[in-house]
Formats: C-alpha cells, structure tokens, sequence
C-alpha cells in the first residue's frame, strides 16, 4: 500500500522503516500534522497513518476521501481525536493498535506518580547548581497509602497491581465493568465519588468520551480528600484544568502529575524552547512546585514503537488483501 504517515518523528521513521522490511508498504513520511490544509499530502495514497493530535474530523475525512484515501490506521490507541461516524459514512476504515504495551504506560504513571511524590524534579534542579540541602524534599510512603484507578481496563489494571502488590498501598478502583482478577487481589471497586471522597492518590486511565470529558472537575475536586495527589496519563481532557488550578491555589491538591493536557495539540511533540507559549493556563500549571508535566511520553519505550510499527503495517497488509480487520474501528464504539 502507498502509505502518508503524518506527525511523523525521526523515532516513527526509524521504527517504521525497520518493521517495513517485512511488509514492503510504500511509506512517504510528513511532518506535517493532518488537518484540513495538510490533508492533500495524502493525495496518490491509498492509506494514511496519524497519531494522537492529527485532526481527524469530517471535513478532514471528507478531503482524504476525495483524495481517495480507504484505510487511515492510527498509530496509538486512544481514538477521541477520529470522527467514526463520519468515517463510516464516506466507507474509510480505521484500524487502531489498541494494546502496543500497556507496560510502557503503566510504568511510566507509577514513575511520574513517583518523582513528584519524593520530589526527584526538584532534586534533580538541585544537584545540578551544587544544591545538596533536603529541606522542602520530604515526601511520603507509598505503601500503605490509598490509590483509586479511574479505568480498570489493560493500563489501569496493571497499575492498580503495581500499587497492590509492589506497593502494598489499598486500591480503590472505578470502572464500567469490574475485574475479577483485581479484587481477587484486594482491590475493591467504588463509584467514582465514593472513590474521590477515599484515595490520596487518584490515578486516571479510562479513555475520554463524552460521559468522562471532565471526569475530574471542580465538583469532584471539592468533593476529594484533602491533599489529594492527581495524576493523568490517559487523555488531557479528563480533566478541567481550570478547576486543577483552582484546586492546586487553595491547597485542595497535593500534587498533580500529568502526560496529557487538554490542548496539548497546540503544544506537545514540538520543539518551542524559542517560541512564546500562549496558552496562559498551561503555563501558569507549570509555576506550581507541586506539579509535574511530560509531554504525552508514557507510550514511548522501543518495545512499544516496535509493537506500534508492526501493528500498524500487519493492518495495512490485511486490508490489502482483504481480510479481516481485528482492529478495526467502527461507529458503535462511540455512544452519540
Ligand atoms: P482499555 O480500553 O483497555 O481500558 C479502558 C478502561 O476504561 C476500560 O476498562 C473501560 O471499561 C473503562 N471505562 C470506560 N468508561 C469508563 C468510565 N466512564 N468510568 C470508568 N472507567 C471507564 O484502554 P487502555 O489500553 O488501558 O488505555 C487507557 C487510556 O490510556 C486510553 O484510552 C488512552 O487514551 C490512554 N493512553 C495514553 C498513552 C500515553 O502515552 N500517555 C498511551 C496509551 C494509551
């Protein structure tokens, strides 16, 4: 298949160019995030490949299907940023890599968890101007703490057992449907309130819909233990930022850790160490001492660029040939 990868990174090249030795896709690579103006590029294509901030709603879709684009295969698993309806309308199939490694994620949560917690940031700021004094870098224990898990699917889950049984921490967890291998382990599930009032640490990893935009908001926030510690490395829009800020100023929070921001697309991915950010709300997260901000980087180990890259050309090569598409994306998925 001749292929555009779009937001495309020296790191995606290289992954998949390497994966591609077995496929033989023909792949042009863009820098260029997909959206209305850029979504020409794919003309001359039969697929195109996007990640997390390609915009990927109906106009776009209407012009890639002009260009005469079947297949777009998004090269991540959260899918908020594709319109499915739309899609499904103009017959252009989406196939997603829903589980590249749920490793790479839920390690990356314990560890932005856990520098915040014991103050790694600001020792790291420290040591590098000679700074060896430990005042202000008290932290806490984990173990024996409260930790609630919004999402028990593959990423939460394996997070909720870090905490559990590496940690020895109670674990509260929220979710549509309960997993039985996590409360046979003690983990004990709660409504998302019920579980706010409980945990010290909250810990999200449902995907962002319409029912959870703003899962954690002021009403929540108020509604939370006090000292509460936030911490986000599913999708930004889980969270009214406003109210985290809110929340942060009056010491409501303890502490947030966060992979993801709500107009991180404006922001992440990029290089702007020269630019002026103009997002103000973004920028005054960052005053805070107790907050800690990477930019939508829990995904990112070799073995889940190699699994991303490999998921994504197999896909191609099925649609190719006409065969089922275990990954595919359709319109039931998103409740209107
Ligand atoms: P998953 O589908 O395996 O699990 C999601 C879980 O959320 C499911 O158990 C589902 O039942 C639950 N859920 C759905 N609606 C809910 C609600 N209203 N309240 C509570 N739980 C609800 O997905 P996953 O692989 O574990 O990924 C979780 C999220 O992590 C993805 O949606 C994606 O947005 C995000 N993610 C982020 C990165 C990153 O680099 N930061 C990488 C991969 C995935």
């Amino acid at each position: 298949m001749r292929v555009a990868v779009f937001s495309t990174k020296g790191y995606d090249r290289r992954f998949l160019e390497a994966a591609n030795e077995k496929f033989g896709h023909s792949l042009s690579f863009f820098e260029a995030r997909l959206d209305e103006q850029t979504a020409v590029l794919a003309e001359g294509h039969d697929a195109v490949c996007v990640f997390v901030n390609d915009r990927v709603d109906r106009p776009v879709l209407e012009a890639l299907a002009n260009a005469g684009i079947r297949i777009i295969a998004l090269r991540c698993a959260g899918f908020n940023n594709v319109d499915l309806r739309a899609a499904d309308a103009l017959e252009i199939t989406v196939v997603r890599v829903p589980a590249y490694s749920p490793h790479a994620v839920s390690e990356f949560t314990v560890a932005l968890l856990m520098a915040l917690d014991r103050r790694i940031h600001r020792a790291w700021a420290r040591v590098r101007e000679n700074n060896f004094a430990l005042d202000g870098l008290i932290g806490r224990n984990l173990h024996g703490r409260t930790v609630g898990i919004i999402g028990t699917g593959r990423i939460g889950a394996l997070v909720a057992r870090a905490f559990r049984l590496g940690f020895g921490c109670e674990v509260l967890a929220s979710d549509v449907t309960r997993d039985p291998e996590l409360e046979a382990i003690g983990v004990r599930y709660a409504e998302p309130a019920e579980l706010l009032r409980q945990v010290d640490i909250v810990s999200l990893h449902c995907p962002l819909t319409p029912e959870t935009r703003h899962i954690l908001n002021a009403a929540a926030i108020e509604a939370a233990r006090p000292g509460l510690i936030v911490v986000n490395t599913s999708r930004g829009g889980l969270i009214d930022t406003s109210a985290l800020i809110e929340g942060l100023k009056s010491r409501k929070l303890g502490g947030v850790a966060l992979d993801v921001y709500e107009q991180e697309a404006d922001l992440f991915f990029e290089d702007l160490s020269d630019e002026i950010i103009q997002d103000d709300v973004f920028q005054r997260l960052l005053t805070f001492p107790n907050v800690l901000v990477t930019g939508h980087q829990a995904f990112l180990t070799e073995e889940a660029l190699e699994a991303i890259a490999t998921t994504t050309l197999d896909s191609l090569t099925r649609a190719e040939a006409g065969e089922p598409l275990p990954l595919r994306l359709s319109a039931e998925l998103v409740r209107a």
